[in-house]
C-alpha cells in the first residue's frame, strides 16, 4: 500500500515547522522530547497505518474528553448529561473559568469545566477502586479510584488494549492545579458536581494522564467513526447515539477557540490535547491521530494542525465538500 509512505512524507514535511511551545503549566510535559512525532490512521473495517514514532507513549490529556463524554451518556442517559453540561461552543480558551448564565452549566464537555463535570457523571456502580499502585495522595479516595477505574476501563475498551496511568505526570499536574480547582469549586457552587471539588479534579487529572500511542488514538477515533464499535475487537464500546452526539460536539467545540476556523479549513470533527495529540473522525470511514508536542497559542499542536490540513486536502476529507 502507498499509504505508509504517504503518511511518512506528510509527517516529515510538517516537521520542518518547529514553531510553538511545549505546555509548561504541567512541569512533566515541559520536559518532554519536543521532536517526537507520529501519525496514524485506522479504518472502521480494521485496517491501520502509521508513520514516525508510532510506539511513543504520551499522556492523552484533553483527547480523553470526548470518550468520557460518550461513556457518561451511555451510563446515565443523554438528558441527564445535558442537564449538567451544554453543547454550545464557548469561543474561549480550554481552561476558561466560565459557566452558562442562568443554569450554571459548563458550555460544553470539551473545555475543562465541562470535562471535570463529565468525569463526575460516569457511573461507578459495581466498580471496585482502581488497584494499580496509585500513590496514596491528597484526594485520591476510594470513590475517586472507583471512578478513575471505570474511566480507565472505558478508555481501554476504546483503544482495544489495557491502558495505564502515568502518575508522575498526574502528580505534577495536580500540584499546580489551582485553576482546575477554581473551576471545580465554581461547579460545586452551582451544584453541577457534588462532593469535594478537589476529588473531582484529582479524578479528572488522573484521566488526563492515561498513556496512549497514536495507534491507540487512531483506533479510539475509528471506534467513534464506526458508531461505537471497535474496528478490531468488534466490541460495542458505546452506543451509536452516544458516538453521534460526541462527534457533533467535537465538530463545534473540539479545537477550543480555534474550532470555527478548524471546521472551515479542515472540515473534520476533532479533539486536541496539550501533550500535542490531535484526533480526527470521519463518520463511517476512518479515525486519524497525530502527535507532535509544540503547541500554538490556542493549545493545539502546530504540526498536528498542518498534518490534518494536508490529509484533508490531499484525500478530500472535508465533510462539507460536495465532491
Ligand atoms: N489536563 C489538562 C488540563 O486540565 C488538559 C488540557 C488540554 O489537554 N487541553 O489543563
Amino acid at each position: 500500500s502507498p499509504i505508509p509512505d504517504y503518511l511518512l512524507e506528510v509527517l516529515e514535511s510538517c516537521a520542518q515547522d518547529r514553531s510553538g511551545e511545549l505546555a509548561d503549566y504541567i512541569p512533566e510535559l515541559a520536559s518532554a522530547d519536543a521532536d517526537r512525532h507520529a501519525l496514524a490512521l485506522g479504518t472502521t473495517d480494521g485496517v491501520s497505518y502509521s508513520a514516525g514514532d508510532a510506539e511513543a507513549q504520551f499522556t492523552i490529556q484533553s483527547v480523553s474528553k470526548p470518550f468520557v463524554y460518550a461513556l457518561a451518556i451511555d451510563d446515565i442517559g443523554l438528558e441527564a448529561v445535558r442537564a449538567r453540561v451544554g453543547v454550545e461552543p464557548s469561543g474561549e480558551a480550554f481552561n476558561e473559568l466560565s459557566l452558562e448564565g442562568g443554569t450554571g452549566r459548563p458550555l460544553n464537555p470539551m473545555i475543562n469545566a465541562g470535562a471535570i463535570a463529565t468525569h463526575q457523571l460516569v457511573s461507578t456502580e459495581g466498580c471496585e477502586p482502581l488497584d494499580d499502585g496509585a500513590p496514596e495522595r491528597l484526594a485520591r479516595t476510594e470513590s475517586v479510584r472507583a471512578r478513575t477505574g471505570r474511566v480507565l476501563a472505558g478508555l481501554s475498551a476504546f483503544a482495544g488494549r489495557e491502558l495505564h496511568i502515568d502518575y508522575s505526570v498526574a502528580e505534577s499536574e495536580f500540584e499546580e492545579s489551582y485553576r482546575n480547582r477554581a473551576i471545580a469549586n465554581m461547579l460545586r457552587t452551582h451544584d453541577i458536581i457534588g462532593g469535594e471539588p478537589t476529588e473531582a479534579v484529582r479524578g479528572y487529572i488522573d484521566q488526563c494522564a492515561v498513556l496512549v500511542t497514536v495507534r491507540d488514538l487512531a483506533l479510539m477515533a475509528a471506534t467513534l467513526a464506526g458508531g461505537g464499535v471497535h474496528p478490531v475487537t468488534g466490541t460495542q464500546v458505546v452506543s451509536a447515539a452516544a458516538a453521534r452526539q460526541t462527534l457533533s460536539v467535537m465538530a463545534t467545540c473540539g479545537m477550543y477557540d480555534g474550532s470555527g476556523r478548524w471546521l472551515a479549513r479542515i472540515g473534520i470533527p476533532a479533539k486536541s490535547g496539550v501533550s500535542g495529540a490531535i484526533i480526527g473522525v470521519l463518520p463511517g470511514q476512518v479515525g486519524i491521530a497525530s502527535f507532535a508536542p509544540r503547541l500554538d497559542s490556542e493549545g493545539n499542536s502546530v504540526q498536528g494542525v498542518e498534518m490534518f490540513e494536508r490529509l484533508s486536502q490531499d484525500m478530500g476529507l472535508h465533510l462539507m465538500s460536495a465532491e
